[in-house]
This record gives structure tokens, C-alpha cells and sequence, in this order.
């Protein structure tokens, strides 16, 4: 493709985008396909001969386009959003433009450099104390496997990455019971191995009982086992539990266990001065993950992951075979920060979100979201025929339906209808989680697009389809 195409293409695909955004909400939001019926109108063979742009963009907008969930529609309302904005997006058409592979110093030196920055104006901005140093990862399971990589090396004094886990004593993590599941998942692949993460009750309020953990890790230890790391989670997935960083530290602090917090989701909030509460204890933690790719209006993929001890994180994850030796001194290599040696330039659209909006501009979307999930959490509580499980703590809540008179115990069946009407209905998406062993409705805002009308006719929707149903 000549530069002049190029050009001509680049100009239309531009105008798709700020059309496709601007006319997001005339699409359901949730794809309302089967599955296999995307991948039936997919050839089998790929092409011999080359194919105009043209049809292809057209084949993308016929036969992919109504296969595609809507996540920046202003009604989605589900799981965490993946949140973008303009500025986010043209800085990622610059990184792909650029393609450049950032895993050395020498590689790239803005994206390096840049990187540095913008992970300390975002220290500052969520207030994690001086001292944390920040690198970007794909996403926040990444980071927290670094993380359990970097407390098995201090466990075991370097020796697993060089002879593995099999002569050493058993390892263990603790998480809550409403940790998510990527803890699990990077506690198997580290090698500790699942069945040695123990997942520890929390209390009412969703988070970690202090007292339970010094019981678990005691008797971990007197068992002959070796503790190794404590993650902590900022807003659980299922109902945006806190775990308390200040009961938990002294207990890692003195055992010296590693201890890693996971805040993928609510780590943004802490942008707000307000919300600072959930660090409190923050000198106890060696390392924490939140994404901007959720609620900080940077699109997927970015991960901000923090550590206080470069060294061990390092020693644990460096390698360096001679056709990635540079010859620069004391300049930072990230493809030592993380798993993959390839690294995208990624520090760009966080440098183009924070400035486009500003600190202010961006504590402003996020207060906004957090005050609308209140006064939706206000209107279900004044309706008798439905029930709030979870108060939003930020912007999460969870409830359900409960007619007057339903038998309760049909209750979970009405409410996976409901979800079920909701999301068929391409008005707004839900999910849904349990808790107690109930089927609750998980109701996030965050979409970077969604105002207080879209928070209130999502409210509107799901009083009418509830009632639809009978009950
Ligand atoms: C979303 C989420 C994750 C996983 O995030 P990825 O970046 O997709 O790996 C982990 N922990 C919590 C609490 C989350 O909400």
C-alpha cells in the first residue's frame, strides 16, 4: 500500500472511529449472537490474492461489527468497563504507527523515559508514598504474577529460579475468599501451586479477617510450610470488599512475607483525596497493581504496577543473554520489569489522557460515576420490590428483585431471567455474581461516556423488564 492509499485509508478509518463512537448506543449493547455465528462467514482459506480496503473495512462492518459487545457504550454496566477516551485512543494509533519495540533503554529511549514519568505523576496522583517505582504491564494478572515470582526468589532466598521448587519446603499465599481469581491462576503458574494459596473468610464488609490470616500463616509455619506472600485486595470483583492494609502489614512485616495488593479496579479512585482510606497501611505493602484500563479512561491494554524493592524485582525477573546487552549505564531496561521481553510503548496514552484531561477533569469523571452509583443505589432502596445486598463503597453495587410475596426461594431463578431480559434486550449490560450463595445483579459505573441519564434509564429498564416478568 502506497503512502497515498495509506493516506486516503488512514482518513476514512479515522472518520469510522469518531462516527462508530459517536453512534455507539444505536448498537445493543451486548453482541446478540451465537456462538459459531460470526466464524461461519469467515472463509476457512485465506485469501491467494490480495484484497481492497475497501471490501475489507465493509466485510469488518457487515460481518464483524454486529458480533462485537459494545464495552464503550454508556450503558454497559457490567463486570469492570474497559474504559477508553479519544485522547487514549489516538495516542494507541501513534504507538501502532511508530511500532516500535520498547524492551531496552536503547530500543526506545522516550518510551523508556516517558514511561518513568508518567508512572510517577501517577504515584503522585494516587498518593503512594515516595519511594514506589512504577512500571507498565499488560494487564493486572501479569503484575501479580511478577509480583508472587518476586516473593518466591525472597522465600527462597534466589534458589527457585535457579533449581526450582522441589527440594525446598512447601511455599504458601494467603488472599480472601472474594480475591480474584487471577491470584489463584498466578499462584499455579509461579509453581507454588494452587492447594498452597489459602483463601481466607472475610468479614461482613467483605474484607480479610486479620485474625484468621495470623491463625492461617501460624499454623502454616509451625507445619513446617514456608508463607510467602499476602495479597491483599482493593475492591474485590464480586462486591468491592477492602481488605485492611494497616490489620495485615504488621502480620507480613513480621514474618516477612511479601506483601502484594491487587486495586485493578478501585486503584483508580485513589486519585481522589477522599479515597486515600484504602492505603492506609500503604508502608506496609511491597507492591500493587491497579489499571488505568478500567476506570482511568486509558484503553486496554495498561496495567500500573508499583514496587518499593527494584532490586528484588530484578534479581528475581532479569536475565541477559548477549544480543540484548546494550552499553548504556545506569538507564532502566524494563523487559527486567515483567514477563514478556517485547514491550509496547503504552506510556503514551497514558501521558495523552492525563493531560488532555488534567488531574481535575479526571477526579471529576470519576466523583461523578461514584455519586450516580449512589443515587442509584438510593432509588433501589426506596422501591419495596427490590433489595440492595451491597451498598457501592465507589461505584459498584450489588441487589436483586424480590416482588412482595415471590417465594424466596425462586428468587434466584427470577433474577437470572432478569439479567437474561436486561442484556437480550441491547439496552444495557449487566452481570451478575453471588453472594452468600445468592444470585445478586452487579451493577459498575464507570463507562467513560455514561451520564446520570444513562445511569437512571438503566434504572428505568430494569424496574419495567422486572416487572414484565411477573413475580
Ligand atoms: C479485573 C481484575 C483483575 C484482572 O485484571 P486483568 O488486568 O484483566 O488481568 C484482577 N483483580 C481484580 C480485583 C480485578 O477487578
Amino acid at each position: 500500500m502506497d503512502a497515498k492509499k495509506f493516506r486516503g485509508h488512514a482518513h476514512r478509518v479515522a472518520d469510522w472511529m469518531v462516527d462508530y463512537l459517536e453512534q455507539v448506543e444505536r448498537y445493543p449493547v451486548r453482541a446478540p449472537v451465537a456462538p459459531g455465528e460470526i466464524r461461519l462467514q469467515i472463509p476457512r482459506s485465506p485469501p491467494t490474492e490480495a484484497v481492497d480496503l475497501g471490501l475489507i473495512m465493509k466485510d469488518f462492518e457487515h460481518v464483524l461489527l454486529p458480533g462485537m459487545t459494545h464495552w464503550q457504550h454508556p450503558s454497559f454496566f457490567a463486570y469492570f468497563q474497559a474504559n477508553s477516551s479519544p485522547p487514549s485512543v489516538l495516542a494507541e494509533m501513534i504507538t501502532a504507527a511508530l511500532g516500535a519495540q520498547c524492551m531496552s533503554w536503547e530500543t526506545s529511549p522516550a518510551a523508556t523515559e516517558l514511561e518513568e514519568a508518567v508512572l510517577e505523576w501517577l504515584r503522585e496522583m494516587t498518593g503512594l508514598p515516595d519511594g514506589f517505582v512504577g512500571s507498565i504491564q499488560d494487564t493486572a494478572s501479569s503484575a501479580t504474577v511478577t509480583a508472587l515470582v518476586v516473593a518466591r526468589e525472597r522465600a527462597t532466598a534466589g534458589r527457585a529460579n535457579r533449581t526450582g521448587l522441589g527440594r525446598e519446603a512447601p511455599l504458601t499465599v494467603y488472599c480472601s475468599e472474594e480475591a480474584h481469581s487471577s491470584v489463584e491462576k498466578a499462584v499455579g503458574i509461579v509453581g507454588i501451586g494452587r492447594d498452597q494459596l489459602r483463601k481466607i473468610p472475610v468479614r461482613d464488609d467483605g474484607a480479610l479477617d486479620g485474625p484468621r490470616l495470623q491463625v492461617a500463616i501460624a499454623a502454616d509455619q509451625d507445619a513446617g510450610l514456608v508463607p510467602a506472600a499476602v495479597v491483599a485486595s482493593l475492591g474485590t470483583t464480586g462486591a468491592s470488599g477492602f481488605d485492611r492494609l494497616a490489620e495485615i502489614g504488621p502480620l507480613c512485616g513480621e514474618r516477612g512475607l511479601w506483601l502484594h495488593v491487587d486495586a485493578a479496579w478501585a486503584g483508580s479512585a485513589l486519585i481522589l483525596p477522599e479515597y486515600r482510606w484504602m492505603i492506609d497501611g500503604i508502608d506496609y505493602v511491597d507492591s500493587l497493581v491497579f489499571n488505568p484500563h478500567k476506570w482511568l479512561f486509558t484503553n486496554f491494554d495498561c496495567s500500573a504496577f508499583y514496587v518499593r524493592d527494584v532490586d528484588a524485582l530484578l534479581d528475581a525477573m532479569s536475565i541477559l543473554p548477549e544480543y540484548l546487552r546494550t552499553r548504556q549505564q545506569g538507564v532502566t531496561n524494563y523487559r527486567d520489569w515483567g514477563i514478556a521481553l517485547g514491550r509496547r510503548f503504552r506510556a503514551l496514552k497514558l501521558w495523552f489522557v492525563i493531560r488532555s484531561y488534567g488531574v481535575k477533569g479526571l477526579q471529576e469523571m470519576i466523583r461523578n460515576h461514584i455519586t450516580w452509583a449512589g443515587e442509584f443505589a438510593a432509588a433501589i432502596d426506596a422501591d419495596p420490590d427490590f433489595e440492595l445486598i451491597r451498598a457501592p463503597v465507589l461505584s459498584l453495587l450489588c441487589f436483586r428483585y424480590r416482588p412482595a410475596g415471590h417465594p424466596v426461594s425462586d428468587l434466584d431463578e427470577l433474577n437470572e431471567r432478569l439479567v437474561q431480559e436486561l442484556n437480550d434486550s441491547g439496552a444495557l449490560y449487566v452481570n451478575h455474581t453471588r453472594l452468600a450463595g445468592d444470585y445478586v445483579i452487579r451493577f459498575v459505573v464507570g463507562q467513560t461516556h455514561t451520564t446520570r441519564a444513562h445511569v437512571m434509564a438503566g434504572w428505568d429498564t430494569i424496574r419495567r423488564i422486572a416487572q414484565s416478568l411477573g413475580g
